[in-house]
């Protein structure tokens, strides 16, 4: 917990409870289908594995990633649970070997999965995407059909089995847009044109976080939840409130100082000080997740209150103006977390720099010291 646990120099701090319990919410939410916990991308910057963790202890039944590296990675972590491979590139024998479930959106890639099986000795769980209008991954309605007959003949030759039939949307985070329908209709047909052909899939799923909280017709057999595991999402306003942020970044003032009136702060003098004042500086820079975007912007909790970032955000540091306030070196910063303390979440540094709270999540840097707490693992 963040009340809790001491404040190092600089952290990031995941509360792997506010996991679990977000898991457990949205799991009673869609009762009925399935929920596959989404840990790519390192966990949204959680840490995949503990993420992967304390997802499983809220009752995820499927991990969901990227890359096929990232598959073998929960394998050798010791995950034995179902685990699918949303992108589709790459050399999946490791990952077959290791029982994942491996995505096709091409002829060409259920072929590679098909020889990846037959000199592994195994049977590939091959899950097959539906491009029903995003245009990234994924076969399009005219070349679903081919990529439906090469599963089909790959499995009548019993190098692999088709486990499921999938699809994503491009706009389920705009509440009432026509596509999501226009997908939903689309990925039935598309489902029913497989089945027909005589594929019989154990999941069939195209929600995510978005959908599923916004969109119930979406749900279908399974869920894939990545954002709202870590108590964040995508749709306008962020994540409902009863999910927790589970991360928090923050840090110690490194130095303290008063300065007087016009003095040029950080690179390019972008801030001049309009009276004396105390400037403190936080050991945390663009190289480790703060977005030069950043400059200016009320967006630093301390003692209470917000402060105003003060000139140019560098690699490694930036300063705060704390005005005659009491600042001391030593004192904690908070840059995002629940927002239960008044601190800025990731949602708002989102909406203020433009982007989305899971670029902020996702981008912390190596360097910052991760602190897991309230996990069993
Ligand atoms: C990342 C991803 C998800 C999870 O999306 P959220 O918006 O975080 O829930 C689901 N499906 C696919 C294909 C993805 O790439």
């Amino acid at each position: 917990m963040p009340g809790t646990t001491p404040v190092e120099d600089r952290q990031l701090l995941v509360d792997l409870g506010a996991i679990t319990g977000n898991v457990a919410a949205l799991c009673e939410l869609v009762r009925g289908s399935q929920v596959m916990a989404v840990v790519k991308a390192d966990g949204y910057g959680h840490g995949m594995v503990p993420a992967a963790w304390a997802a499983l202890a809220g009752g995820a039944g499927w991990l969901g990633v990227a890359d096929l590296a990232e598959a073998v990675a929960l394998r050798q972590a010791g995950f034995s649970v179902p685990v699918l491979c949303l992108m589709a590139f790459g050399d999946p024998g490791q990952a077959i070997r290791r029982n994942v479930d491996v995505t096709a959106g091409s002829a060409a890639f259920v072929t590679a999965v098909e020889a990846a099986a037959v000199r592994a000795g195994v049977r590939a769980r091959l899950q097959l995407e539906a491009d029903t209008g995003l245009s990234r991954g994924g076969a399009t309605r005219a070349d679903w059909p081919a990529v439906v007959e090469a599963a089909l003949a790959a499995q009548a030759r019993g190098s692999v089995q088709v486990t499921g039939l999938w699809s994503h949307f491009a706009s389920a985070d705009l509440p009432g847009n026509p596509s999501v329908a226009a997908q939903l209709a689309a990925f039935a047909d598309a489902v029913a044109l497989a089945e027909k052909a005589g594929v019989t899939p154990e999941v069939r799923h195209i929600a995510n976080t978005a959908a599923a909280l916004t969109v119930p017709e979406s749900r279908l057999d399974l869920v894939r939840f990545g954002g709202a595991c870590y108590g964040l999402s995508t749709l306008p306003g962020g994540a409902p409130s009863w999910l927790r942020p589970a991360m928090t970044l923050r840090a110690r003032l490194a130095l303290v100082k008063r300065v007087p009136a016009g003095t040029g702060v950080s690179y390019g003098h972008r801030y001049v000080t309009s009276r004396e004042t105390t400037l403190g500086l936080v050991p945390l820079g663009y190289a480790d997740g703060v977005p030069r975007g950043a400059a200016g912007r009320s967006l630093v909790s301390a003692r209470g209150r917000r402060w105003p970032i003060a000139g140019t955000v560098c690699m490694d540091q930036f300063v705060v103006d704390f005005g005659d306030e009491p600042a001391a070196a030593g004192d904690e910063v908070v840059l995002f977390g629940p927002g239960n303390g008044g601190e800025p979440t990731a949602q708002e540094w989102g909406e203020v720099l433009g982007t989305i709270s899971y670029d902020l999540a996702t981008g912390i840097g190596a360097r910052v010291p991760r602190t897991h707490t309230g996990g069993d693992h």
